[in-house]
């Protein structure tokens, strides 16, 4: 599965022109607070606490851990193999079903099955075995049917259930978790078609165990099964399921059944289907098909945006030595999903943002969340988690795909900034809580899909690789998939193999990292006074009663003029000196310049020591890292020295940064007229969108007028990042008016990087008339441009109320209350912030975050209320 939350929305041109995103800050510093009161209680209790009541305090906290320990499912039975026969109900949202489940006994002999199937209605269950068929009584409480067997049975039983069914996963949904935002299984689309412009569908979501929403099941990821899966859809609509399209049978009065049949097992969760009216584009890799399947009018888009999909499954087979499994892959991008993607057996499905016209494709950066599903059908369907406990198993490997996928792509430098990002994901959720990776205790299973799992876990098995090195790390996940083959595993499967590869006991790794919580928090000094021998003292300041002393390698590295040299120190003390020996004198000593280590790091370094790191740096990590660094220390003096040359560095991402920096210094530009005449050459001339976008972006802060013959020309650029920045520069312009046809010209565009500037026009000229427009695109625009764009929305009618203040109200009502998006709910809300003047209107905000289920939410909402309620 992956996630998109609001720390993901990437639209870096963007972010700058809204003062929407300081919420993280907020949010995490009330997260903060509350974990300090904590530790102070337990200190409090502690201290007041005798022998005896410390005894039973230690007595009642283990008897609890035995209590909450969540063991792996115990397998009392085996499901071999799943037949459904599916027809749907749009009217009342159900599912019509027919399941025959083959099952054995696992080892015990057995008197009674349970089978998990959420809020059905049944009939009679039939049992039959050898050729008898009779009905059996059962017990059933809307979750679990149990289900009295004619005779105890043992494992060389095998026997089938019969029965016909109701689902309806519309009753009890409920709310999900960071990575999935409802639980309802199967998910009607705008099912009786009333919505304009939003097509019908249906598509199913089943991580964790919400599959047992539409068919029976033994619904836990250690149990696998082939399957045979009949739909009975409408003639004019297509089905995406598991596996190969075996047969399709004309049923008449317009109907279709189609037979998707799975020969080799998979777990519950990974079945899966969507049925619409999706247009298909179709591509292949070796023998595989491929099909990329998206709303009509979007083939084109589609075509562009999963276009690397056959590179990558070949880049990944030859890497894991196993070729892709599986005798197809599908990817269909659906409405309304409730996660950002997820990774079903041959037909992964994504969200909506994905949907791209063929111009929008031109800046697709969806190449990641494509490779995260793709890596999973090895990781996650091929070999897969015993149980939610050791998800990492499934979703570190899905994020490190990323990484990897970035390198061989992209270079190195790209793949360490994703790396970067991801560290930064996983600190910022350490801040809040720090677990065992790989851990037992949890009250719900949707809590486990965090940035511990993703973030945390595919840091680890980079450095895993970083310390075996590639070519073991490699010929590890090699053994561990062939030897685990349709099969689950726990995290010390993937130690064993990589034991059995390298030959070296890894039990030290795999229990700091996997089995235990926090990071190693490191000091570091440099001693330069003996210059042949520069001293380095590593402490780890890490609360050892609650995080392990880490023993991790330590590069070191230096520079003597342009030729690198390094060394590796194994850390394995919590105060250790090492000397480097380096005979040659030394100014600079760089520690993990390629930001490997999974650690927070402190170590005094001079704005001019950066400086000296920016320029010898062979790493364009270690350069980001010294602009990023010099700029928040606002060490202006050494960032102008450094900038023409961050406006030249190969790495794109640094030039970028670069642009931004001056965006915030532009009277640079007045001192180095070059400076401007680079800017403009990199507008039209850099091979990155996004640079080009932010060299717009510079000359609209530095001299939108001088510049308007660059807009001009560029507002028609192919890609819309450029075009959008062009926009802005066009209704930045001061001096001369530009000639609103002009703008209007654009008015019609859907995409929200030209929509945005055009609504900025119409704030900022008070063009009269504009209601309808604004509501029209808040209905057409999705994903994340939409949060961006309800700013605008709420200060057009705040600012003029007779365009129709009253339906802009209700939009925004409607968007907090009912969007599946969490990050377009907050949007609502903080568009309707704008309007609480009106007690009604204000009653109905505090109606609406009542409803709210997700948890971030829920604090924000209530941070801004009682903000509110203060001040009236
Ligand atoms: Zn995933």
């Amino acid at each position: 599965m992956n996630q998109l939350t609001l720390n993901d929305l990437n639209l870096r041109w963007i972010v700058s022109k809204l003062p929407a995103l300081y919420f993280v800050v907020i949010l995490m510093a009330c997260k903060t607070n509350q974990v300090a009161e904590n530790t102070i209680l337990a200190t409090e209790t502690h201290t007041i606490m005798g022998d005896s009541a410390m005894i039973e305090a230690l007595i009642a906290t283990e008897e609890l851990a035995i209590e909450n320990y969540q063991s792996s499912a115990k397998k009392d039975f085996d499901i071999l193999h799943t037949d459904l026969d599916l027809a749907f109900d749009y009217t009342n949202q159900t599912v019509l079903g027919t399941a025959v489940l083959t099952i054995k006994p696992f080892f015990y002999p057995q008197k009674e099955l349970i089978l998990d199937a959420q809020d059905f209605e049944l009939g009679k269950i039939f049992f039959s075995q050898n050729g008898k068929y009779e009905s059996v009584s059962y017990q059933y409480d809307e979750a679990k049917i149990r289900i009295k067997l004619p005779q105890e049975l043992t494992r060389t039983d095998t026997f089938q259930i019969t029965f016909d069914y109701t689902a309806f996963p519309e009753r009890n949904a409920g709310e999900g978790s960071a990575a999935i935002t409802d639980t309802k299984g199967l998910y009607f689309v705008d099912p009786m078609d009333t919505v304009p412009d939003k097509p019908s569908m249906i598509w199913t979501q089943g991580e964790t165990a919400h599959n047992s929403k539409w068919f029976p099941t033994i619904d836990s990821p250690n149990e696998k099964f082939t399957q045979l899966i009949k739909l009975t859809v409408v003639d004019s609509l297509i089905s995406i399921g598991n596996g190969e399209l075996i047969r399709q049978e004309d049923l008449g009065d317009g109907l279709r059944k189609d037979y998707w049949e799975m020969k080799l097992p998979h777990s519950p969760y990974l079945a899966a289907f969507a049925i619409g009216d999706f247009g298909k584009v179709t591509a292949q890799w070796e023998d595989i098909p491929l099909g990329y399947f998206v709303e009509k009018g979007y083939e084109k888009g589609a075509e562009k945006v999963f276009k690397n999909t056959p590179e990558m499954m070949g880049f990944f087979s030859d890497l894991l030595g196993v070729k892709y499994p599986w005798p197809k892959y599908d990817q269909i991008v659906v409405r309304d999903f409730v996660s950002g993607a997820m990774e079903n057996t041959t037909a992964s499905i994504f969200m909506e943002e994905l949907r791209l016209t063929e111009r929008e494709a031109i800046d697709s950066e969806w190449d990641y969340i494509i490779a995260h599903e793709l890596f999973h059908q090895w990781f996650g369907d091929y070999v897969t988690t015993e149980s939610w406990a050791n998800i990492t198993l499934n979703e570190g490997f899905a994020n490190y795909s990323e990484f990897l996928w970035s390198e061989y792509k992209y270079g190195a430098d790209e793949a360490k900034l994703k790396l970067i990002a991801e560290t930064e994901n996983y600190f910022a959720e350490a801040k809040i809580k720090q677990v065992d990776l790989v851990r037992f205790e949890y009250d719900n299973a949707e809590d486990l899909f965090d940035s511990h799992s993703y973030s945390k876990g595919g840091a680890i098995l980079h450095m895993l690789r970083e310390y075996l090195g590639s070519e073991a790390f490699y010929a590890g996940l090699h053994t561990y998939l062939v030897e685990h083959a349709f099969e689950n595993v726990e995290v010390n499967d993937l130690r064993i193999a990589f034991e059995e590869v390298s030959g070296e006991d890894l039990n030290w790794f795999f229990n700091q990292w996997f089995l235990d919580k926090g990071h190693p928090d490191i000091y570091f000094e440099v001693d330069y006074s003996d210059p042949s021998n520069v001293l380095i003292t590593v402490s780890q300041r890490q609360d050892l009663s609650t995080t392990p002393l880490y023993q991790f390698p330590l590069d070191v590295s230096w520079y003597e003029g342009i030729v690198r040299k390094s060394k590796q120190f194994m850390v394995t003390k919590a105060s250790q000196q090492f000397g480097l020996e380096n005979k040659s004198p030394v100014e600079l000593v760089l520690i993990d310049e390629q930001k490997n280590l999974l650690a927070k790091k402190s170590i005094e370094m001079s704005p001019d020591q950066m400086r000296e790191q920016f320029k010898s740096s062979i790493f364009g990590i270690a350069r980001y890292e010294a602009l990023d660094s010099l700029m928040a220390w606002e060490a202006t003096t050494e960032l102008e020295s450094i900038l023409p040359a961050a406006l030249e560095d190969q790495f794109w991402s640094i030039r970028e940064s670069a642009l931004s920096i001056l965006q915030s210094h532009p009277e640079w530009i007045s001192d180095t007229p070059e400076l401007e005449r680079k800017v403009v050459a990199m507008s039209v001339n850099d091979s990155k969108n996004s640079v080009r976008a932010g060299a717009l972006d510079v000359l609209s802060t530095y001299g939108p007028d001088k510049h308007f013959s660059s807009f001009l020309k560029l507002v028609n650029d192919s890609s819309y990042l450029v075009a959008g920045s062009a926009l802005t520069g066009l209704v930045t312009v001061s001096e001369q008016e530009v000639d609103s046809s002009l703008i209007e010209g654009f008015a019609t565009e859907r995409n929200f990087r030209m929509v945005i500037p055009v609504a900025d026009y119409y704030i900022t000229h008070s063009v009269p008339g504009k209601g309808n427009w604004f509501i029209n695109q808040a209905n057409s625009i999705s994903g994340e441009g939409l949060y961006f764009f309800l700013g605008y929305f709420s200060e057009y009618f705040s600012r003029f109320p007779a365009e129709g203040e009253m339906d802009a109200v209700t939009f925004l009502l409607e968007k907090m209350e009912h969007d599946s998006r969490n990050y377009v709910r907050l949007g609502a809300f903080q568009g309707l912030l704008s309007f609480t003047e009106k007690a009604e209107v204000m009653s109905r905000i505090s109606e609406a975050a009542a409803q709210e289920t997700d948890p971030e939410l829920i604090m924000y909402y209530q941070y801004f209320l009682e903000a509110l309620k203060d001040e009236n």
